[in-house]
């Protein structure tokens, strides 16, 4: 399945805590590394069958940083976080629903 009509146009840290993306369909992402990581989709992070989340949010610093941020394919990144953890794989549809989910909180 083909995703929706948007790609990455541009990934970049904002600041050391917060990671931007601009999409080819003009929208500007924003994220907290520290959201990031308490919605890592990894298999240590959510449990694979039940989607229930096994990462307790309250352990990661609201001061998280990346080492490094990298394009897994066309359809996802992989984020290095500071803390180690480097297994999640953010696909775009991913990173746009929390992008959203942000925003509505705001
Ligand atoms: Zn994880």
């Amino acid at each position: 399945m083909v995703g929706g009509s948007y790609a990455v146009r541009r990934i970049y840290q904002v600041d050391s805590h917060t990671l931007g993306i601009d999409w080819t369909d003009g929208v500007v992402g924003r994220w907290r590394l520290a959201e990031l990581r308490r919605h890592c989709p990894c298999a240590h992070c959510v449990d694979e069958w039940t989607r229930e989340p096994r990462l307790d949010p309250t352990t990661v610093s609201d001061d998280l940083t990346a080492k490094g941020i990298e394009s897994v394919g066309r359809y996802a990144l992989r984020v290095v976080f500071a803390d180690g953890h480097d297994a999640g794989i953010y696909t775009h549809a991913l990173l746009r629903e929390l992008d959203r989910a942000q925003a509505s909180r705001k």
